[in-house]
């Protein structure tokens, strides 16, 4: 007899003389009730043990976290909350659990804690329902690009290009460490350390995109991405996955339609298939929220913030205008935050975004046109701007509660611009040149954006931390499984 999965028995339409279910133990009370889950569903079944014709020694090794396979008849539940429930007449200890030890006992842990535990944390009832409605967000990426005629491509994780020039890579070599090609200063010579040449891990796979994009019009990118991030920010992770989207012939605008398309429909995509998961996560978030003062609670609950995403525009900002509305204010008596803005030109910090964000437009935002210098090399400069006050086509959509969610742009897709930009930075045409031979044969507008997909789970699920949006988080100093 094969055996039902837990939410299919949940949705059965009428009950059933012979099933079989196996699973995990979450609880057993007064040696009769077991509550089993096997990760189909947040819910678990209740199975009713008949105790008494049931041998005292396999009643003790009904224990937390082991797994069993119960045989019955599926009836109706007497019990409040579900409709169905098992009566046992035979079980089976599949894999027993040490009661004593095993650490996911049924109570509330800290979320520290369960970092940890990574490998075992996703037998609670938040990390499974964390680690499910990531699985349907990236089904619904898929579902939203393959739709539209999107073609996947996968961008190389070992590259010689960086993208941001933010010089946060991982370097990768081929070589035994203790025989790295060294310079004449003794030094390790970098440039020479994947088999003979430089290479580390993709930052962004835009730039290898870029070229698939003026070949097959319209492409994404979806794979991990890694940054040596040495900050220990709730956003940040060493090892996080990249959804890049770019589109031969799009511009600016058309890129900031994409992105606000795309997340509303990732976003509809789980509020109609997670239902019980974000129903359990909003529950488990407004019990937090009670611990909270009235002041720190947050004015929506999730499901509420996420339908509020879709129902409204996000609104575009400039990033001329952006500055004026926070110079013009004073959302508290630091300095430092009147002094970061008073410049133009100035790169906005996480928290004018959240103000932006949270306290004046009280909606996502799309920030666009943003100074040159503080942008990457490749976004297309704007015409027409005021010299010493160049502006790039480039865009941030900021998300409350998260801030940068996205961030893009039209490429500069005339040649002798994007090379005179290039030399001013330093950046080596020879090591980039098939990046500029698509600028080189048959040129066009085109435009993309880069989105990190675990701050989006981060917003879906109402977590607060990137930490517990990844099945084994790498950040500084955990990067142990
Ligand atoms: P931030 O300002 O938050 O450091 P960024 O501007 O460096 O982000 P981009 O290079 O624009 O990031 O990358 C595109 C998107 O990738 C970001 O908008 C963000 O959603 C995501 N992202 C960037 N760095 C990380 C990271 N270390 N961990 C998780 N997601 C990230
Ligand atoms: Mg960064
Ligand atoms: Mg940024
Ligand atoms: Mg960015």
């Amino acid at each position: 007899m094969k055996h039902t999965k837990v939410k299919d028995l949940l949705n059965s339409t009428t009950t059933l003389q012979e099933v079989n279910a196996k699973g995990w133990v979450r609880t057993f009370r007064n040696n009769q009730f077991i509550a089993l889950n096997d990760g189909s569903t947040i819910n678990n079944i209740q199975c009713v043990v008949d105790f008494e014709n049931t041998p005292e020694e396999t009643l003790k090794r009904i224990t937390t976290g082991a797994s069993v396979s119960v045989f019955g008849t599926l009836v109706e539940s007497k019990g409040a909350g579900q409709k169905y429930e098992i009566q046992v007449t035979k079980l089976e200890i599949l894999g027993d659990s040490d009661a004593e030890k095993f650490p996911m006992q049924p109570k509330k842990h800290s979320l520290e804690f369960l970092r940890e535990n990574a490998h075992l944390r996703v037998r609670t009832n938040a990390f499974g329902a964390i680690m499910r409605v990531r699985s349907v967000l990236s089904y619904a990426v898929h579902s939203y690009f393959q739709q539209k005629g999107f073609v996947y491509v996968n961008t190389p994780i070992i590259t010689g290009a960086d993208a941001e020039g933010a010089g946060e890579m991982f370097q990768v070599t081929s070589l035994p460490l203790d025989n790295l090609p060294k310079n004449e200063e003794g030094n390790i010579d970098f440039k020479k350390d994947f088999f003979g040449k430089h290479t580390n891990l993709t930052v962004s796979g835009q730039l290898e995109g870029e070229t698939f994009a003026m070949a097959l019009g319209q492409i994404y990118t979806f794979g991990p991405t890694f940054r040596a991030e040495n900050s220990n920010t709730s956003r940040h992770l060493a090892e996080f996955w990249m959804i890049e989207p770019e589109v031969a012939f799009n511009d600016l605008d058309d890129n900031m339609d994409l992105a606000e398309d795309f997340i509303q429909y990732v976003i509809k995509y789980a509020l109609d298939n997670c239902k019980d998961d974000l129903a359990f996560l909003e529950g488990r978030l407004l019990e937090e929220e009670k611990s909270k003062p009235q002041a720190e609670r947050s004015e929506m609950a999730l499901l509420e913030k996420l339908n509020f995403v879709l129902e409204n525009n996000f609104k575009r900002v400039s990033y001329t205008e952006a500055i004026d509305i926070l110079r013009d204010s004073t959302p508290n008596k630091k300095k430092k935050f009147q002094y970061l803005i008073n410049e133009w030109g100035a790169d906005l910090q996480s928290e004018h975004e959240r103000f932006l964000v949270e306290k004046h437009f009280k909606c996502p935002v799309i920030l666009y046109d943003y100074p040159a210098n503080i942008k990457a090399f490749y976004m297309r400069l704007n015409d027409n701007t005021e010299p010493g006050r160049e502006t790039v086509r480039a865009m941030d959509i900021l998300f409350p509660g998260i801030g940068e969610i996205v961030g893009g742009s039209e490429r500069e897709e005339r040649y002798d611009v994007l090379v005179e930009k290039m030399e001013k930075l330093g950046i080596d045409k020879e090591e980039l040149y098939w990046y500029l031979d698509t600028r080189r044969f048959g040129s066009a507008t085109h435009a993309g954006f880069g989105l990190g997909f675990e701050r989006l789970v981060l917003f879906v699920t109402g977590m607060t931390n990137i930490r517990d949006v990844i099945p084994f988080p790498r950040t500084p100093g955990s990067a142990e499984f």
